[in-house]
């Protein structure tokens, strides 16, 4: 399958150092970008004109609670994934199967989280929705957990583990071991920081914790809702060295907090992103690209930069291959334009601007999934045209 995107009037990489690629055109062979600037071939099966647009990677939603595919009980809505896809969002972390209906926080045993996780990643993690691939099955870690526990975790393929009902302060051994368990099969560790969470439950957690547990990812350390004190932001900021994450779920003052700090220490690779959605917050299809668009337009971020912190810094936190417009990578591209009306002249300062762009198209994997435009977005003041499309392969989706 060979699909070209040409007439690229801006590119964006997703890598936080040289997030502006000059690019014109991009070809894509078998779902992966093969290169740049190739002289056409004359057997495409999709062909896009770009028309002066930006070309960015696929949005990585670090922070996503899913509960049975497409349905979350929440807000008992129909069809969320979809809907992020149409916001630009082309793959998804599971931050915990905890919203499932009825279960009880207060009496979480080993086996139970365990199943839950296994159970995810073998349904909801297992097949694309619409084309975004959610990496499910995230478990909640509990106290009396053993190494066979998270040996069925790895046999399941879940990829995430997630510290949020473990009493941390009162168990640090137990954590740390858990913690090697998980690395020790390829697993990453994320800890919900900040106050009490929408479960009731959740454990508070700020510096004096992660100084010690030393996380892959600090889940909504501006909030999630409730943030850690500004002193412990500063503190993470200046003292420890792993993943630093933003929801849209969050406080908009510690994130500009956080954000503004990183960038003075020049830090910003540390940066990553989610909607830790759906929940109470709502069920957001552009939460991911507003949250990027506070970074570009309120933060003083560049729109490369915040760009690439809803991409590729997110993606390699989760040791992800995604989020980066590069060679021999997946082909998950964003198309979108300026929208009418907003602020200056092209996509890139509209972002400045904090204005949302109007995306014309998202491919998944070289696979057009939006085509046109999209239903979330206003539409590009001049969306993308696509020609000589075959879409007999879309049947394969
Ligand atoms: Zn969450």
């Amino acid at each position: 399958m060979r699909v070209r995107i040409e007439g690229i009037g801006e590119c964006y990489s997703g890598q936080i150092e040289a997030s502006r690629l000059d690019v014109q055109s991009i070809d894509i062979v078998d779902g992966r970008i093969e290169g740049f600037d190739r002289v056409p071939g004359d057997s495409y099966d999709a062909r896009i004109d770009a028309a002066g647009g930006a070309v960015l990677p696929g949005l990585v939603d670090g922070h996503v609670h899913p509960a049975f595919g497409e349905w979350t009980p929440t807000q008992d809505a129909q069809g969320w994934i979809g809907n992020y896809l149409h916001g630009g969002t082309t793959t998804m972390v599971s931050a915990g199967e905890l919203h499932i209906p009825g279960l009880d926080y207060a009496n979480l045993s080993p086996e139970l989280v365990t199943s839950i996780a296994v159970v995810s990643a073998a349904t909801t993690g297992r097949i694309r929705w619409r084309g975004v691939r959610v990496h499910a099955g995230t478990c909640l870690l509990v106290p009396g957990m053993t190494e066979h526990h998270f040996d069925r975790l790895a046999a399941a393929g879940c990829r995430f583990v997630k510290f949020i009902f473990f009493p941390l302060e009162d168990r640090r051994e137990e954590a740390i071991r858990m913690v090697g368990w998980a690395r020790a099969r390829g697993m990453r560790v994320k800890v919900h920081t900040g106050g009490v969470s929408r479960s009731g439950a959740s454990r508070m957690c700020g510096y004096s914790t992660l100084d010690w547990l030393q996380p892959d990812v600090a889940a909504h350390v501006s909030g999630g809702p409730i943030p850690m004190p500004d002193e412990d932001i500063d503190a993470l900021v200046d003292h420890t060295g792993f993943a630093l994450e933003v929801c849209s779920s969050g406080n908009d003052r510690s994130t500009l907090r956080l954000v503004r700090r990183l960038m003075e220490q020049g830090q910003l690779a540390r940066l990553t992103l989610g909607t830790d959605t759906p929940g109470g917050t709502g069920v957001i299809p552009r939460g991911l690209f507003r949250t990027l668009l506070f970074l570009s337009g309120v933060c003083g971020m560049s729109p490369g930069e915040a760009i690439a912190c809803a991409t590729g810094n997110t993606a390699r936190a989760h040791g992800l291959d995604v989020g980066v417009i590069a060679p021999g990578h997946p082909a998950d591209i964003v198309i979108a334009g300026r929208v009418d009306g907003s602020a200056g002249p092209g996509f890139e300062h509209a972002l400045a601007h904090g204005d949302f762009p109007g995306i014309s198209s998202v491919l998944v994997e070289g696979i057009p999934m939006v085509i046109g435009r999209s239903e979330q977005t206003p539409p590009a003041a001049r969306p993308a045209l696509f020609s000589c499309c075959n879409f007999s392969w879309l049947g394969n989706r």
